[in-house]
């Protein structure tokens, strides 16, 4: 890392600071340009209207954008945060997911507190669902022995949304919603490598630029890195061909739409499983496919594996749900077929044929619980996501890229981000394995005034599933993330010149 000192990069950062900026956008952002207008809000042509300028811009409101523009707030950090939604929270509102952890520290146990206290979390346990542990049809349960005990919290994502917001208000965020990140526009300090100037964005007022000095990348599928020119993975970038039904070819780990069920008799569904010894319904399943009454690919074969996925999101043999929300509600998973191979990050033809097939996909499911399954004659969909989560998209490569194998041997870090964290891997037979995360990964190559954060660090994609992707990790690294953007700001030094010496959460 080349040094470069407080002036400098206040020098760089001074040079931006004409009210438009013109010429050097990309030709997307040059043709969609308005013609001009007697009006202030409109661009002219190859000319992008600063909106507005922050110590600390957060591209994307997710779980890791969330806990990125809160911290960096908190810490005096003027700070802007823009996601395309009306509503902060990704995955886990806007796409429904909703999962409640017991809280790890810092703003996650913040916004897990407030939700439990609110009373927007609901708990199904072996009392209220007891044919729900060891049922073939449960996301989270299925592997317990039958009548086990359990707990399976989850906050309703509508009202998570809320208390999302509300906490960016408190912390004085300025957050842009509905806006859309587009493309950025770099610079070049007299030192050092490339930063951006600022990125582009669209909303009701038209395209417009926002400057910062920091800028936070929590796409969920680094975006601002791909627009950066920073080097990354694609997503289903290296899949290890241990998979039974292997054919070679490199495929993500399938994105998924989730969507929401109310009015379900669970009790009656496990009693036609017990009385018809069908417990994963392929009695039924079979029925509804030889009457053409659902798609051949609704309901398909996990491909086994002995690899990091094992098996899961491979195949989606029958239900997949759990309890949310209330009595009788349940969550459901409409996982992209694998075999599809999709690559959801960088190709839009495949988001768009992934999006219109799992829509359908829920209107067929639900059509065929209504009619073939006891217990769900009367339940209707309530909601489904409108945000089809990527699982596996661009993976940046960062200063450091964290490995499996750092987990696997319990790497220490000079730079660790938090304490060593305990983990059980469920491919590793719930072994537990403890592990640290060097603040590197969180700096992305060649450009100095971004970090990374939340689905969007650097990490190589078989550690998906250790950690990288939980809810809970994702608003640490964005906590984390915005506390280095906020110091690196005091210090008036790129991130990257930011020394981290002591772990924060
Ligand atoms: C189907 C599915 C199920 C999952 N289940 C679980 C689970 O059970 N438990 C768990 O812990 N984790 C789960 N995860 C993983 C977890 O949800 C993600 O890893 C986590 O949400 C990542 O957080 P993030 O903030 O990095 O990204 P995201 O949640 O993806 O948020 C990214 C945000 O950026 C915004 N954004 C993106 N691009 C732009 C743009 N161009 N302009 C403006 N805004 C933009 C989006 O609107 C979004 O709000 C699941 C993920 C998926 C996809």
């Amino acid at each position: 890392m080349k040094t470069m000192d407080r002036r400098d990069f206040f020098k760089t950062s001074a040079l931006t600071g004409a009210a438009l900026i013109s010429g050097t956008l990309s030709s997307s952002v040059g043709q969609s340009a308005y013609a001009a207008s007697k009006t202030k809000s409109r661009s002219r042509a190859g000319e992008v209207p600063v909106a507005a300028e922050a110590d600390v811009v957060v591209i994307g409101g997710g779980p890791a954008g969330f806990g990125a523009a809160v911290r960096a707030a908190r810490a005096g950090a003027k700070t802007i945060l823009i996601d395309r939604y009306d509503v902060p929270g990704g995955v886990h509102t806007v796409g429904l997911q909703g999962a409640y952890n017991a809280g790890v520290g810092g703003i996650h146990t913040e916004l897990m507190q407030r939700l439990t206290k609110e009373g927007h979390v609901y708990t199904a346990t072996e009392k209220t669902l007891p044919d729900l542990a060891g049922n073939p049809l449960s996301h989270y349960e299925w592997y317990l022995k039958p009548g086990s005990t359990f707990s399976r919290s989850t906050f309703n994502p509508d009202s998570g949304g809320t208390v999302m917001l509300t906490m960016l208000r408190e912390a004085g965020v300025k957050a842009l919603y509905n806006t859309t990140f587009v493309d950025l526009k770099m610079k070049k300090p007299p030192k050092g490598e490339m930063a951006i100037e600022s990125v582009i964005v669209k909303n009701v007022a038209g395209t417009q630029a926002v400057k910062g000095k920091v800028f936070i990348d929590a796409s969920g599928m680094a975006e601002v890195v791909a627009r950066a020119g920073a080097p990354f993975v694609p997503g289903g970038g290296g899949q290890p061909g241990t998979v039974a039904g292997w054919d070679g070819k490199n495929r993500p780990v399938p994105g998924g739409l989730l969507w929401i069920m109310a009015g379900i008799d669970f009790d009656k569904v496990v009693h036609y499983q017990k009385n018809q010894n069908d417990p994963s319904l392929a009695k039924l399943i079979s029925a509804a496919l030889a009457a053409n009454d659902i798609p051949a690919d609704l309901f398909r074969p996990r491909l086994g594996g002995t690899n990091v996925y094992a098996n899961l999101y491979i195949g989606h043999p029958t239900l997949d749900l759990s309890p949310i929300q209330g009595p009788g509600t349940f969550i459901l998973w409409e996982n992209v077929p694998y075999e599809w191979s999709l690559h959801l990050d960088e190709n839009p033809d495949d988001m768009l044929r992934a999006q219109i097939a799992m829509r359908e996909f829920v209107n067929a499911e639900a059509r065929f619980l209504k009619h073939y399954v006891p217990g769900f004659e009367n339940g209707f969909v309530t909601s489904i996501g409108h945000y089809l989560g990527v699982r596996d998209g661009r993976h940046p490569k960062g200063e450091y890229v964290f490995t499996l194998d750092d987990a696997l041997t319990s790497r220490r870090f000079p730079d660790a981000v938090t304490k060593p964290m305990k983990k059980s891997f469920h491919w590793d037979a719930g072994k537990v394995h403890e592990f640290e995360v060097p603040y590197r990964c969180f700096l992305p190559q060649k450009v100095e005034n971004l970090l990374l954060t939340g689905a969007s660090l650097s990490f190589t994609y078989d550690t998906l599933f250790m950690v990288m992707r939980n809810f809970p990790w994702c608003v640490q690294t964005g906590e984390i993330a915005g506390f280095a953007a906020a110091k690196s700001v005091a210090q008036g030094v790129p991130p990257k010149q930011y020394k981290w010496t002591t772990p924060l959460l």
